[in-house]
C-alpha cells in the first residue's frame, strides 16, 4: 500500500497549514471552536490567553502551531508523571516529542538537549523547575524556540486551589525571549484568576480567547444522602457498570473503605491519597489510565492534569469546598464528549463538617470570608431547585439562556413546600434549648421524645418540646441542613456539632417571611434518564468487544494507554461505518497519516474476521 496516494493534498506550502496540519496528523476534519482563531494568533508570533473548558481541546492550540512554526514548541506542564503519556501520545501521531524531567538519568537527558540543539524535536515537554533551572535556560538560548505553551496557568494564582511557586518564576520568559510566542492554558474560570495569569505571566496586553464553560455531555447530579455506600453501589450498578469512574472522599480512611465497598463488590477499585507509597500510588493511577473498566477511588490529591479521555462518571461522597473545585473535578468526567455523570450526595453531616472547618481555622480573617462564600456557593448549588448548569456557570460568569435538560433538577424538578412554620419551630427550639445542642438532640426535642438525656435537662419543660410531631426524623434533618446551608444556623466552631442562631435568621424566627423549602426526591434505583448512555450506542457487542482486543493488545505492544492508539468515539465510528480498506479507514475522524499506517492493518483484519465469522 502506497500511503502517499490515500491523501489528495499537494506537497506544497500548504502542506504546513494548520488545517493540513489537523488533518494529516492529528486525523482530525474541523477545528474546535476558538481553536482555529488561537492557532492563527500563535502562528503569527502573538501570545494568547486561553480559557476552554476540560476537555474543550486546549492542546491542539499549542501543539499545531508548534508543527507549523519553525523551531521546538517548549510545553510547561506541572505533573512529571503524565509528561510521559502526552509524548507517547504524541509520538503515536508519527510527532517528534520528548520531555525533560528528572525521571532522566544523565545520559538521557543529554541526548534529548542535543537532539532540542539540532532541530530533530518538534515538542519538547518540560516541568516549570526544570525549565528555570539556568542551565535549561541556557539551552533554550541556544535553541531555536517556536513558542511557549504554559498549560494549567491557573497554577500560579494563589487564589486557586493548585498554586505552584515555580510558576510564580515562569514571567522570565517574557523578558528573555520576548521574541517567542508565548500561550497559557487553564480551564479555571472565574474573573480573578484569569487577571491574576496575565499579570504573573506578563499576559496582560496578550489576546484573551474565553470559551463557553458548558459541558453539555456531562449530567449533574446531587442528592441528599440517605445511606451513602448503598446510593454509590446502586448507582454504579444501574448506571456505570465496567464503566471506569472516579470516586472522591474526604479521608484517606474513606478512600480505603469505599475501595473495599466496591471490591467487594466485584468492580475493579484502587485506593489513591498521599499516604500510600509513591511507588503504589503511580501504579494505581498507571492502572486505571490502562485498563479499561477501573473506577479509582481517591482524595482530591488526584487527577490534576488527568487526560483520560473515557471517564464515564465522576462521584462525589463528600462535599468539595468550592464550585471552582467542583466543577474541576467533575470536569474530569467525559473529555471525549460521550455522555458522563456527575454524581454526589451530600448531608447535613457534610454541611456541619465543612463549615465547622471553615470556622475553626487559623486563617486570617479575609481569607475565610473568601472562604466562606465559595461554601455558600457550593452550599447554594446542592440546595437549588432550579436548573444547575445554569447555575454553575452563571457563577463563572457565563449565561445560558434556558434550562439545559440534562441535570437532576431539570430531569425531575424538585417540589418546594411552605417551611415558614417548620423553620420557625425549629430556630425557636434551638434558641429555648440554649444553642448548645447537636441536631439529633434538636430533633428528639422537637418531636417530644422520652429519653434520659431530655429528662437530664429539663427539655420536656420547653415550649417546644414535642410541637414538631408532624414531621418525620428525616424531614427535620432536611430541614435543619437547610437551615445550615443557607446560613441561619451554624455549627459550634468549637466542635461538637451544636447548633447557633445567625443575626440573619431573625426575620425566620418571628415568622416574618415565609420560606419554601426544598421537599428531597425518594431516592430511586433507575437511572434519571436525559442522555443516552454511551454503551447504548453498541448495537454490536461481540464487533465492540473484538476492536477493543485489537486495541488493547495493541496498546501493550506498545506500552501506551489504550485510548491513545484510537478514542472511544473513533472505534465507535469503525465499528459503525466497517470501512473495507485503509482509504476508508482513512476518512474516519481520529485516523490520522501516522496510525493509520501503524495500525490501519490490523483493525481492517479484526473486521475482515469479524465478518468472516458471522457469514
Ligand atoms: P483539554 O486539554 O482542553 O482538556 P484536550 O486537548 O485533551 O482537551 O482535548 C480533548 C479531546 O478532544 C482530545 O481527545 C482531543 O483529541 C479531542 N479533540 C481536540 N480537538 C479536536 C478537533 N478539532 N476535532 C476532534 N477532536 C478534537
Ligand atoms: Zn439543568
Amino acid at each position: 500500500m502506497d500511503f502517499e496516494n490515500l491523501s489528495s493534498e499537494q506537497p506544497d506550502a500548504n502542506l504546513a497549514s494548520p488545517e493540513a496540519i489537523l488533518h494529516r496528523v492529528f486525523g482530525y476534519d474541523t477545528f474546535r471552536p476558538l481553536q482555529g482563531e488561537v492557532i492563527q494568533e500563535i502562528v503569527a508570533g502573538g501570545n494568547a490567553l486561553v480559557l476552554m473548558p476540560t476537555g474543550g481541546g486546549k492542546s491542539l492550540c499549542y501543539q499545531v502551531p508548534a508543527l507549523v512554526r519553525p523551531g521546538t514548541g517548549i510545553i510547561i506542564s506541572p505533573l512529571i508523571a503524565l509528561m510521559q503519556d502526552q509524548v507517547a501520545a504524541l509520538q503515536q501521531l508519527g510527532v517528534r516529542a520528548a520531555f525533560l524531567n528528572s525521571t532522566m538519568d544523565y545520559q538521557q537527558a543529554r541526548d534529548t538537549e542535543n537532539a532540542l540543539l539540532t532541530g530533530e524535536i518538534d515538542l519538547l515537554y518540560c516541568a516549570p523547575e526544570r525549565l528555570l533551572q539556568p542551565r535549561t535556560l541556557d539551552l533554550l538560548h541556544q535553541a531555536s524556540v517556536s513558542l511557549f505553551a504554559i498549560d494549567e496557568a491557573h497554577c500560579v494564582s494563589q487564589w486557586g486551589h493548585d498554586f505552584r511557586s515555580d510558576y510564580l518564576g515562569l514571567d522570565i520568559l517574557a523578558r528573555d525571549f520576548a521574541q517567542v510566542p508565548r500561550i497559557a492554558l487553564t480551564a479555571t474560570a472565574d474573573e480573578r484568576t484569569r487577571r491574576e495569569i496575565a499579570e504573573r505571566l506578563s499576559l496582560v496586553d496578550a489576546r484573551h480567547f474565553v470559551s463557553g464553560f458548558d459541558r453539555p455531555n456531562i449530567q449533574y447530579r446531587i442528592a441528599p444522602k440517605t445511606n451513602a455506600n448503598k446510593q454509590l453501589l446502586d448507582f454504579i450498578k444501574v448506571e456505570h457498570e465496567g464503566d471506569s469512574g472516579i470516586v472522591y472522599c474526604l479521608s484517606r480512611n474513606k478512600v480505603e473503605a469505599t475501595a473495599k465497598l466496591l471490591q467487594g463488590k466485584g468492580h475493579e477499585a484502587l485506593p489513591y491519597h498521599a499516604g500510600l507509597p509513591a511507588e503504589q500510588r503511580a501504579q494505581h493511577q498507571e492502572r486505571f489510565l490502562r485498563e479499561d473498566g477501573v473506577i479509582i477511588v481517591a482524595t482530591i490529591a488526584f487527577g490534576m492534569g488527568i487526560d483520560k479521555p473515557d471517564v464515564r462518571f465522576v462521584a462525589h461522597l463528600d462535599l468539595p469546598k468550592s464550585l471552582e473545585a467542583y466543577y474541576q473535578e467533575t470536569g474530569r468526567a467525559g473529555r471525549d464528549g460521550n455522555p458522563s455523570t456527575a454524581w454526589m450526595v451530600y448531608g447535613l453531616q457534610d454541611v456541619i463538617k465543612l463549615r465547622q472547618m471553615l470556622e475553626g481555622s487559623a486563617a486570617n480573617d479575609h481569607f475565610k470570608r473568601v472562604e466562606r462564600q465559595k461554601l455558600d456557593a457550593m452550599l447554594g448549588l446542592c440546595e437549588i431547585t432550579s436548573c444547575r448548569r445554569q447555575a454553575l456557570l452563571r457563577y463563572f460568569g457565563d449565561v445560558m439562556e434556558q434550562p439545559c435538560g440534562n441535570c437532576d433538577t431539570c430531569i425531575t424538578p424538585p417540589q418546594t413546600w411552605d417551611g415558614t412554620i417548620a423553620v420557625q419551630k425549629a430556630l425557636s427550639c434551638v434558641f429555648r434549648t440554649g444553642q448548645r445542642f447537636g441536631v439529633s438532640y434538636l430533633i428528639d426535642v422537637l418531636r417530644g421524645s422520652d429519653n434520659e438525656r431530655i429528662r437530664q435537662f429539663g427539655h420536656q419543660a420547653v415550649s417546644t418540646y414535642g410541637i414538631g410531631g408532624d414531621l418525620s426524623v428525616t424531614d427535620w434533618k432536611s430541614v435543619f441542613r437547610q437551615l445550615v446551608a443557607n446560613g441561619y444556623l451554624r455549627a459550634d466552631p468549637e466542635g461538637y456539632g451544636a447548633l447557633q442562631l445567625t443575626e440573619t435568621c431573625r426575620p425566620l424566627l418571628k415568622g416574618e417571611v415565609q420560606v419554601d423549602l426544598r421537599q428531597d426526591p425518594v431516592a430511586k434505583k433507575t437511572s434519571a434518564g436525559g442522555k443516552a448512555r454511551v454503551r447504548d450506542r453498541i448495537t454490536d457487542p461481540t464487533g465492540w468487544e473484538a476492536l477493543r482486543a485489537c486495541r488493547k493488545a495493541l496498546a501493550d505492544e506498545q506500552g501506551v494507554p489504550p485510548y491513545v492508539i484510537f478514542h472511544d468515539t473513533t472505534l465507535f465510528d469503525i465499528l459503525e461505518q466497517r470501512p473495507a480498506s485503509l482509504a476508508q479507514l482513512a476518512d474516519i475522524n481520529g485516523v490520522g497519516r501516522a496510525k493509520l499506517e501503524r495500525y490501519g492493518e490490523a483493525f481492517l483484519s479484526a473486521l475482515a474476521e469479524l465478518d468472516a465469522a458471522s457469514a
